[in-house]
C-alpha cells in the first residue's frame, strides 16, 4: 500500500518539526491547553517571531489560565500593547474567566467554539493540538499547501469550502495535532507564499500543483479592493517631564487603550473634513499605520502653550513611557516627537 499524504507529512515532521516555546516535540504528550490556546490567539494575523517574546512574557506573568482570569483587564491590555488586533486581548481575558469558572478547558471543538474569541480555526487547533482530537485545522498556511497539493483553481475566498473538504480528507484519525502543526510548518518553511521548494517537499510525489509546473500561481486570489485612506492628528502635551495620556473609549478602534489625545479621526466618517490644527500647536511630523480596514496618516502636533489639557487623563512620566502600553500607532507618534529632540 502506498504511503498517504499524512504518512509522508508526519514522517517529515518527526525529523523537521520547529521547536517552539508553546509546542510539544513530535509524538510527545500534548502541551497544556492554556499554552496552546494562548499561542494560537497570539498567532492570529501575527508572525511566530513577533509572538515569541509576548508568549514568554505572558506565561511568566500569568503561568496558567486561573492567573490570567484573575488579572485586571488593563494589565493584560498593557502587556499586549504592540501585538495589534486588541479585541484579541479583551476576548482573551473573557475566555480565561469563562474557562476558570468551568474548572478547565473543554476538550471538544464544539465546546471550545463557545468561548469568547475562539473561531473555527482556533477551536480546531486547540482541540487537535492540546487534546489530540481529530479536527480539521485550516489557517492561511494550510490553505496554501492544500490549494497547491490539489491544484485548486477556484480563487479565494470562494475556494475555502473546497480547500476545507480536501483538508478534511487528508487529516488522519491519529496524531491530528501533529498533523496540523506539520502542515503549518510545511507552509511556513517549504511551501511558502513566495516560494515552493518542491525538491525538499515530502509531499512532492502527491502534488498536483507541482505536476502542473507552476505551483506558485496557487492559491488564486480574488483582486483586493484598495484600502480607504484616513487622516487625523494626535496631540502631544508635555509638562515637567510627563506627557498627557488619555484612555480611549470602551468601544471602537483601540478601545480602552491608553493613548495620546487626538482629533477623533477614528470616529470620523469617510469624507468628513479634518479640523485644521492652529494656535499654540506645532507640527512634529506624520506617522503612517496600516489597520486591517484602512491606512492612516496621523499628523502629530506638539503643544507649545501652557494651559491645562481638557478632559480626563493622566500625566505619564516620559522615562516610563515604555510601560504605558501604548498601541503601536501612538508609540510611533511618541517616538517621532522624542526623536526630534
Ligand atoms: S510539492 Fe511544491 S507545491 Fe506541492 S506542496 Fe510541496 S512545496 Fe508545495
Amino acid at each position: 500500500m502506498s504511503a498517504t499524504v499524512s504518512d509522508l507529512l508526519l514522517d517529515w515532521y518527526d525529523s523537521h518539526a520547529r521547536a517552539l516555546p508553546w509546542r510539544a516535540p513530535p509524538g510527545a504528550s500534548p502541551t497544556d491547553a492554556y499554552r496552546v490556546w494562548l499561542s494560537e490567539v497570539m498567532l492570529q494575523q501575527t508572525t511566530v517571531a513577533a509572538v515569541k517574546p509576548y508568549f514568554t512574557k505572558f506565561t511568566e506573568i500569568w503561568p496558567d489560565v486561573q492567573a490570567l482570569a484573575a488579572a485586571p483587564e488593563d494589565e493584560v491590555m498593557a502587556a499586549w500593547a504592540g501585538l495589534g488586533y486588541y479585541s484579541r486581548a479583551r476576548n482573551l481575558v473573557k475566555a480565561a474567566r469563562a474557562v476558570a469558572e468551568m474548572g478547565g478547558f473543554p476538550e471538544t471543538e464544539a465546546e471550545l467554539r463557545k468561548l469568547p474569541g475562539l473561531g473555527e480555526y482556533t477551536a480546531a487547533a486547540v482541540a487537535a493540538i492540546a487534546f489530540g482530537q481529530r479536527a480539521v485545522v485550516v489557517d492561511a498556511n494550510v490553505e496554501r499547501v492544500v490549494a497547491r497539493l490539489f491544484a485548486i483553481e477556484q480563487p479565494l475566498p470562494g475556494a475555502r469550502k473546497a480547500i476545507r473538504e480536501k483538508a478534511d480528507a487528508i487529516t488522519p484519525d491519529k496524531r491530528a495535532g501533529d498533523f496540523a502543526q506539520a502542515m503549518m510548518d510545511l507552509g511556513s518553511s517549504i511551501c511558502t507564499a513566495r516560494d515552493a521548494k518542491c525538491l525538499l517537499c515530502p509531499l512532492a510525489s502527491k502534488c498536483e500543483g507541482r505536476a502542473s509546473g507552476d505551483p506558485l500561481r496557487l492559491p488564486v486570489k480574488a483582486k483586493k479592493k484598495a484600502k480607504p485612506q484616513r487622516s487625523g492628528t494626535a496631540f502631544w502635551i508635555e509638562r515637567d517631564g510627563a506627557v498627557w495620556l488619555i484612555k480611549r473609549p470602551g468601544k471602537g478602534m483601540l478601545a480602552g487603550m491608553r493613548a495620546l489625545p487626538d482629533d477623533g479621526w477614528s470616529a470620523r466618517k469617510d469624507g468628513d473634513g479634518e479640523a485644521p490644527v492652529e494656535g499654540a500647536w506645532k507640527a512634529a511630523g506624520v506617522v503612517r499605520h496600516g489597520f486591517t480596514h484602512a491606512d492612516l496618516e496621523l499628523g502629530v502636533a506638539v503643544y507649545a502653550g501652557d494651559s491645562k489639557p481638557q478632559g480626563t487623563g493622566e500625566w505619564w512620566p516620559l522615562d516610563r513611557l515604555d510601560d504605558a502600553g501604548l498601541p503601536t500607532l501612538f508609540a510611533k507618534a511618541a517616538r517621532l516627537v522624542l526623536a526630534a529632540r
